[in-house]
């Protein structure tokens, strides 16, 4: 099955395949677009139904239903279904796989164990655990090479991915933590709105509750989330960084799409997903009542002291 394909080295040159079109595929492709690191008729993307197919064409993708016929046309094929869906299209696009391909599953919870046994034996199989503010350049992922990948493979995602944001090796045992950092991260902070009740009129006092206590409130929040990935198991330096890129790529997706907050928690709140699993955690414990709170208490203490 592995033919004497020679694998290309230049990232220009190289095309690209999204088994998988949805949110995780298209922030992906808007986000190396916009870093202009691969041409926009070199990126493929695949789903059985027509519902990405405008945005894609849009931006000037290729869109099709054939998942064979997408690796086959391909260098580096991003996995991007979801991980329910995985061993079936694995088992579908394996006869097709070669020494041509990187396989880059991007699947929560699907280990590279389990990949490389689906796919022809020495496969390069990589694992990514990207999150949608690539779209906005300010993503945070981690990679994990398989046991069959070269060095160049390594350095060619990290080249891509680092386009997209902030970008890490790691190991396997790490990437279910910094699914719940930085992966599920973009949802916990788009719930942060600020809210000013009638009763404080004076818009210079609500601007300093907000403004004040918003900068030490995403403080504090960077260093919950960080001691969170510790807990995981991260080390606290990763995990600081994992934290500030993924609050930074919230924000700057808040206010480059214009899409409403809750909009963007929706996108990624997955049915049954780990992100809405940590939302109703963070409503359990009032994160958004504590939010209003903070800022109203900024706010009155602004107008005792003015
Ligand atoms: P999504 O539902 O938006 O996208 C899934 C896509 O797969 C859809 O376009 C769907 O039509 C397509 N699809 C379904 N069956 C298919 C098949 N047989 N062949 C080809 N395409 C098929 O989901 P998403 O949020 O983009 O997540 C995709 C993957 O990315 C998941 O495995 C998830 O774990 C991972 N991921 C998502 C995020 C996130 O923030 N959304 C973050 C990290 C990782």
């Amino acid at each position: 099955l592995m033919g004497d394909y020679t694998v290309k080295k230049d990232i220009s040159e190289m095309s690209l395949a999204f088994v998988g079109a949805g949110k995780m595929a298209q922030a992906m492709a808007k986000g190396f677009l916009a870093a202009g690191v691969v041409k926009a008729d070199h990126i493929t993307a695949t789903a059985p139904s027509c519902r990405s197919q405008p945005t894609l064409e849009d931006i000037g993708c290729q869109f099709t239903h054939n998942n064979k016929e997408a690796v086959e046309n391909s260098d580096i094929i991003f996995l991007s279904v979801k991980p329910h869906i995985l061993p079936g299209v694995l088992q579908e696009i394996a006869p097709v796989v070669t020494k041509r391909h990187l396989m880059v599953s991007v699947a929560a919870g699907v280990p590279l164990q389990f990949l490389e046994e689906k796919l022809p034996p020495k496969s390069r199989v990589m694992r990514v655990m990207p999150n949608t503010p690539c779209v906005v350049r300010q993503g945070a992922s981690v990679y994990v090479p398989g046991s069959h990948v070269e060095k160049e493979d390594s350095e060619i995602i990290k080249s891509l991915l680092s386009s997209l944001g902030y970008c890490s090796e790691s190991n396997e045992g790490m990437i279910s933590a910094v699914t719940g950092l930085a992966g599920s991260g973009p949802a916990y902070m788009i719930q942060k709105r600020g809210f000013c009740s009638d009763t404080y009129k004076d818009p210079v006092y609500v601007a300093i509750g907000l403004g004040g206590m918003g900068q030490a409130y995403a403080f504090t929040a960077i260093d919950a989330l960080a001691d969170g990935g510790v807990k995981m198991g991260l080390p606290r330096e990763l995990s600081i960084k994992l934290a500030a890129q993924t609050l930074l790529g919230a924000s700057k997706m808040v206010l480059e799409t214009g899409k409403h907050p809750m909009q963007l928690k929706d996108d990624v709140c997955s049915p049954g997903g780990t992100t809405i699993y940590a939302i109703h955690k963070l409503e359990s414990g009032g994160f958004r009542n504590l939010l209003i709170d903070a800022v109203e208490g900024a706010c009155l203490r602004a107008e005792a002291i003015a």
